[in-house]
């Protein structure tokens, strides 16, 4: 008997030509309308300042709403942020924040795993950027929430997953038919704020799971495909940092460094000087720096490996040796600056015992810049 082709197993899931038709018609309204408009008439600085903070509203409501917040709790805020992220996240069309959040704590856990990844980087750009969208690879769990039970809890996340379509329409239609009617440019309007900025925050977003798993360094982990790439973090209002984030995904920023772009982090940081988001999570810089060290260790040692050198052995072991030492002086640095950092709020404390951590600080923290300059000699003889 002829088995039917999409009984195969080869066979790919059907289309969903909705996702199909909302991508495609979208990205030519933007890319065919917006030259041809110009051509022809003159968009006012009003129109482009409302494009601009319309993009940046969508942008961070994702990423900082939907990924750091939801997805990874993160951090904590207040109610009425939510709402605006929910808000923001239904006017960049990406799904419920409950929907997008569950996909992404399975991307997370599953990361590269091809039949569970949903996004999965190792199945290539196409399929990581937007493939995995245009057919119903994911149709098996679309209702299952399980991992976002905590979610559940959140009413306005919720509400948003209850009203969701009804949000993208007044969201992407209402408010730049608003905007248009208040400053007397309906169609301009609608083509910058409604198409122009949706089919941006779409691909910014998409970078994410694409570029962002594909072109970059790994400083953290090369335990999966995740890069560190500061051109994907200035499209992606800091996400591009991405090895990092792999490695310590419950942190709030997704930067370590202060001269790294990361707006997202500046964001919530200002939040919480506001007093408005609390909790901030960070994971300790002691396990941070022992990542980038073992992360070291490992590549170094691997390039090493392909070298045909006559003391290969012996350089493996002297390295192994030097980075060992680090990571003891980095425990007594650690140890001793949390003491420290104690002793400077303790107002009680006797100056003598006050002046002995103090010294032990600084000694260790000599010790500890000394070996690193060892191992950076060390490691960088053979980069
Ligand atoms: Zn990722
Ligand atoms: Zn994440």
């Amino acid at each position: 008997m002829p088995v039917a082709k999409s009984q195969t197993a080869n066979a790919k899931p059907p289309i969903i030509w909705l996702n199909v038709a909302v991508f495609s018609f979208t990205f030519l309204i933007a890319v065919l309308g917006l030259p041809l408009y110009l051509y022809f008439y003159d968009l006012d600085i009003a129109t482009w300042i409302a494009f601009i903070v319309a993009t940046g509203y969508c942008g961070m409501s994702i990423t900082a709403g939907y990924h750091r917040l939801w997805s990874h709790r993160a951090y904590e805020t207040k109610g009425w942020i939510r709402f605006i992220y929910a808000i923001g996240g239904a006017f960049a069309i990406q799904n419920s924040a409950l929907h997008w959040s569950s996909d992404h704590r399975i991307h997370h856990r599953f990361v590269d795993e091809n039949d569970k990844d949903p996004y999965s980087a190792k199945k290539g750009f196409w399929y990581s950027h937007i493939g995995w969208m245009l057919r119903e690879y994911q149709a098996h769990r679309y209702n299952d929430y399980k991992n976002v039970s905590d979610l559940q809890r959140d009413p306005i996340v919720m509400w948003q997953h209850r009203n969701y379509l009804a949000l993208v329409l007044i969201t992407n239609f209402g408010l730049p038919l608003l905007f248009g009617l208040i400053n007397g440019n309906i169609i301009g309007s609608l083509l910058l704020i409604g198409f122009v900025r949706l089919v941006i925050s779409h691909h910014v977003t998409f970078f994410i799971n694409s570029l962002a798993h594909m072109w970059g360094s790994q400083p953290y982990s090369d335990e999966n495909t995740a890069k560190d790439n500061p051109i994907v973090a200035l499209l992606t209002y800091g996400e591009g940092y991405h090895n990092f984030h792999h490695a310590f995904q419950y942190d709030y920023r997704n930067a370590i460094k202060w001269w790294q772009f990361d707006p997202t982090k500046w964001f919530i940081r200002s939040l919480n000087f506001m007093g408005l988001a609390k909790n901030l999570k960070r994971i300790p810089e002691a396990k941070i720096a022992k990542a980038i060290a073992a992360q070291q260790l490992n590549k170094t040692k691997n390039k090493l490996m392909q070298l045909s050198l006559p003391n290969k052995e012996e350089l493996i072991e002297k390295l192994q040796s030097e980075y060992d030492s680090l990571v003891l002086k980095m425990n007594d640095y650690y140890q001793v600056k949390k003491d420290w950092l104690e002793s400077t709020k303790d107002q009680l404390m006797e100056k003598a015992e006050r002046s002995k951590i103090n010294q032990r600080y600084e000694e260790f923290r000599f010790n500890l810049s000394r070996q690193q300059e060892i191992w950076s000699n060390l490691i960088h003889q053979y980069a």
